[in-house]
């Protein structure tokens, strides 16, 4: 069976991204082509979108979406169709998708239920050309209206809502109902309703027909109160439609053999590899460095445990490792990112920023990966760093521990391990997988049979696209 889903989503590589979101939406259509699924993405045309998009024709307009004027723009990029909703109103603004400098936007509620509503709206009608969605696939609290629109429509398509991170809900005040085009019917707990106000978030959960997580053990965590950050109950009450599919990575942009942005190399000629790590100490503008030298890409934020890292790391500088950061978020984990690099001349290189290109040299030049988040619904780090031969250190929540595995005495003895594990997630416990790993690292034999693990595991996307069309496949047949 195959058929047409429309996904929603506020993030799209290569249109645009702030997290591993992105990744995942931009990668799916290519993913479900092969297996006869046609899909297409719906995304707000921000400033610069609309350029993008190659063959772009209008399909869709409307005189009044949310306070102004609207229309749907069908155009290509990468190899699959996007549907660009064009409202000038809610998205030409400066500044990133859901924020300027000054903080978020505070009609974002407003603004993503406009973007689910016209979902609905195609599910319900279809196009200007006759294109109807068969099924609707809602990512994150952005498209979470999007299933609700359905179910208090009785549109009658089935939806999937996907959790990539639940710490993201989008909240707003009970008295904006109306104008989120919600029934009355709606504000109750079986709803939209959530502890007084709105959620897009669970509004999405309690109204699709299926939800997912992008990893198994993250499906499991949801519904602890630990990661389920107050919708665990929620979660746990749908548990029967509930199921984790691990992202895959991009197997022909994560490629170290053809990559150009770096010097190329496999796991049969891993030798290859120093060169780059050579490069990389060169452009952070560090000596040489004689044990592992890590690297860490990622939001600094509290919750990629970055406050864990200045104690965590200490003795492992100190025993002769280096450290390789990028990374932009918070100031105050900014700040700390400096502190250690002035405390660590030399053996510290910090980049504060977004930057794809250096993210590929550090994958290629370093050692190891540090991932030591307190929460990671699936995480993308860790598997580059597999396939480039960055070994993972890793803390075991979530879609980490689903990915890699971990050393132990019977990991190796067996040839499975392809990185370190850690528990609890706190700095003493990271500086022990440190430690754990300088000593693997100071194996050559056993160091390079871990990478090549690592390098060749299947991390594409091939077996978690039967999965989602293993899913609508089950929806469409009721
Ligand atoms: P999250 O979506 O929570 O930020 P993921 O690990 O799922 O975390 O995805 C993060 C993605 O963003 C990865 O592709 C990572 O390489 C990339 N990334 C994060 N920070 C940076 C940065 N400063 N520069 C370049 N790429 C980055």
């Amino acid at each position: 069976m195959a058929g047409r889903v429309l996904s929603v989503a506020s993030e799209c590589v290569p249109l645009v991204k702030t997290g591993g979101l992105a990744d995942v939406v931009g990668a799916l259509p290519g993913a479900l082509a092969p297996l006869g699924w046609q899909m297409r993405v719906l995304l707000p045309a921000y400033p610069g979108v609309l350029a993008k998009l190659a063959r772009a024709r209008e399909v869709w307009a409307a005189n009044d979406l949310f306070g102004g004027p609207a229309r749907v723009v069908l155009g290509e990029v990468a190899g699959f169709e996007v549907l660009a909703l064009d409202a000038a109103h809610l998205f030409a603004r400066l500044g990133g998708p859901y924020s300027d400098g000054s903080g978020d936007f505070r009609d974002n509620p407003e603004r993503f239920a406009a973007l689910s509503w016209v979902a609905a709206e195609l599910a319900r009608v279809g196009d200007g050309e006759g294109w109807r969605p068969d099924i609707v696939h809602a990512h994150d609290w952005q498209g979470g209206f999007a299933p609700a629109y359905l179910r208090y429509g009785e549109v009658g398509v089935p939806s999937v809502m996907t959790v990539h991170n639940i710490a993201f809900q989008g909240i707003a005040g009970a008295e904006r109902l109306g104008a989120l085009r919600l029934p009355a019917a709606a504000f109750s707990p079986d709803g939209v309703e959530y502890w007084g106000n709105i959620s897009a978030l669970k509004a999405g959960l309690v109204a699709a027909d299926a939800i997912t997580t992008v990893s198994p053990r993250y499906a499991d965590e949801l519904m602890r109160p630990e990661f389920g950050l107050g919708l665990e109950g929620v979660i746990a009450a749908r548990a029967g439609v509930v199921q984790g599919i691990l992202n895959g990575i991009d197997d022909a942009l994560w490629n170290p053999e053809a990559d150009p942005a770096i010097v190329p190399y496999s796991a049969r000629a891993i030798a290859g590899k120093a060169r780059n790590r050579a490069r990389l100490l060169a452009e952070f503008g560090l000596g040489e460095v004689a044990g592992p030298l890590a690297i860490l890409v990622s939001r600094l934020t509290h919750q990629k445990g970055i406050d864990l890292v200045p104690e965590g790391v200490a003795a492992f500088l100190d025993h002769g490792a280096g450290l390789c950061v990028l990374g932009a978020g918070e100031p105050w984990a900014e700040a700390a990112m400096r502190a250690l690099g002035a405390r660590y001349p030399g053996r510290v290189g910090l980049r504060i920023g977004y930057d794809e290109a250096l993210s590929h040299r550090m994958f290629a030049g370093g050692d190891a990966v540090l991932v030591p988040s307190r929460f990671e619904p699936c995480g993308l780090t860790q598997m580059m760093g597999l396939r480039y031969g960055a070994v993972p250190v890793v803390a075991a929540v979530g879609g980490l521990a689903d990915t890699v595995i971990g050393a132990s005495p019977a990991s190796l003895a067996a040839g499975a391990a392809t990185g370190v594990v850690f528990h609890p997630v706190d700095a003493l416990a990271l500086a022990q997988g440190l430690r754990k790993l300088a000593t693997l690292y100071a194996d050559r034999a056993q160091w390079g049979a871990m990478q090549r693990r690592g390098m060749k595991a299947d991390l594409g996307w091939g077996a978690s696209a039967a999965r989602y069309a293993a899913l609508y496949e089950g929806l469409l047949r009721g």
